[in-house]
């Protein structure tokens, strides 16, 4: 994962702006200041290549604190504006004590609340967004060693936290239901650790009241439309999600006891796993439903169909912004090639080259064109993609969920009704 490397995949995903991550390391600092360089306030491009992918500063760090009488485990994102504020921080966290040069997501013995406040004393324009909220570990809302609220965690610092990131467990639905969370953004970041995985989950920003183009964008920009300012020139237009099953900790369970539990099963047989007779560990789905102010049903939601087919998830008001759900194209390629990798990859490059980047493929092209390039069972793997049929087998204690699109027909009606319940 060099600079280039993230650049090139970006290209094919069809990512306009993407963190740099990890810039507290050392050794990757010294790669950002030597490869990049600021072509707008606050947003970097590859030297050699500019006009290609923008990145911005940002990086993830590990508080381990004992706050309340208990143990923290808590992953917070910094976005900076600049590399002097970069420096700064990592300054700050030297003098700390902090060994920064152990990982690329340092672990700092330093509290969230504390953390926050350093930063913001060094630059008031510091962005700061909690990560993967519901992950049961190493997240503000975990089951295992977060908070209840952004309250009790951040204290009065709680007003300079106006976003969390839902992380690949969670979809917006699920957030739409928190109490403190209806004033406040919810970003989606693919949370990547290799080029295949970027944009597994993003945000997307569009024009608010200016029409600016991409290489116009600012820091203050993407700041100012995640703390939702009326005046910003950039919203958020919607976030790209997993299904929320899909992701690592949806249900609560044992992965080494085999053991599996749906919220309603907690509820009936309790927290404590038969077999070993530990606690489970307790997944985002049951976690949400116990911090939840109001159930979100059906009839709370709006569908909106595009041109081209792709569901748009809006609550019914629309107060908040909306979300689409995705599968990866290489998922949806090694279904179609009866999980063949070597297939599935060279499929995968075959479209990126011919037909468009990842995300127009699965978003934006009409239905005729994928089918022309493509074939019609991509066609119609698509189609049942964006119009949110597909069948997931929730995933639980780290084991991640299993998305199938296509099933007998038999099983086809079964499972068109478990999708819904399952979904919301
Ligand atoms: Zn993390
Ligand atoms: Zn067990």
């Amino acid at each position: 994962m060099t600079l280039e490397e993230i650049s090139r995949w970006s290209k094919i995903k069809g990512i306009g702006l993407i963190a740099t991550g990890d810039w507290t390391h050392p050794l990757w600092f010294r790669s950002i200041k030597e490869n990049l360089k600021e072509t707008s306030p606050g947003i970097y491009t590859l030297k050699n290549k500019p006009g290609e992918t923008q990145f911005l500063l940002s990086t993830e760090i590990s508080s381990i604190y004992s706050q309340g009488g208990q143990v923290r485990r808590i992953h917070n994102l910094i976005f900076s504006p600049s590399i002097s504020t970069c420096e700064k921080i990592i300054k700050e966290l030297n003098n700390r004590g902090c060994n920064l040069m152990a990982d690329g997501r340092p672990i700092v013995g330093i509290s969230s609340v504390d953390l926050l406040k350093m930063v913001l004393d060094i630059d008031e324009k510091v962005l700061f967004i909690p990560a993967h909220a519901w992950t049961p570990w190493f997240s503000i809302f975990g089951s295992k060693s977060g908070f209840d609220s952004i309250e009790e965690c951040f204290d009065g610092y709680a007003k300079y936290i106006y976003a969390i990131e839902t992380g690949l467990s969670s979809d917006p639905i699920m957030n739409w239901q928190i109490k403190e969370l209806k004033n406040r953004s919810i970003v989606s970041f693919s949370d990547a650790h290799s080029g295949p995985k970027l944009g597994r989950e993003a945000t997307v920003f569009v024009n608010n009241k200016e029409t600016i183009t991409n290489s116009q964008i600012t820091f203050d920009d993407i700041a100012s439309a995640i703390k939702q300012d009326l005046n910003s020139r950039l919203k958020i237009g919607y976030t790209i999600e997993f299904f929320p099953e899909e992701g690592k900790y949806h249900w609560s369970g044992h992965r080494v006891c085999n053991i599996r539990y749906n919220a309603r099963e907690i509820k009936e047989k309790g927290s404590i796993c038969p077999v070993c007779h530990k606690p489970l560990t307790v997944g985002v789905e049951n976690r949400v439903l116990d911090l939840s102010e109001k159930l979100l049903g059906q009839e709370d939601l709006l569908m909106v169909k595009n041109k081209v087919g792709l569901t748009f998830v809006y609550d019914k008001e629309k107060t908040r912004r909306p979300f689409v759900s995705m599968i990866p194209l290489l998922e949806i390629l090694l279904e179609l090639n009866d999980h063949s990798v070597v297939k599935a990859q060279r499929e995968y490059e075959r479209l990126t080259k011919d037909l468009g980047t990842e995300l127009d493929i699965l978003l934006r092209k009409d239905y005729e064109e994928i089918e022309k390039v493509g074939g019609e069972k991509l066609r119609q793997a698509i189609e049942i993609v964006r119009e949110r049929k597909v069948f997931v087998d929730p995933g639980y204690d780290g084991v991640f969920g299993k998305v199938k699109i296509f099933k007998d027909e038999n099983e086809k009606i079964n499972e068109k009704k478990q999708t819904q319940q399952t979904l919301f």
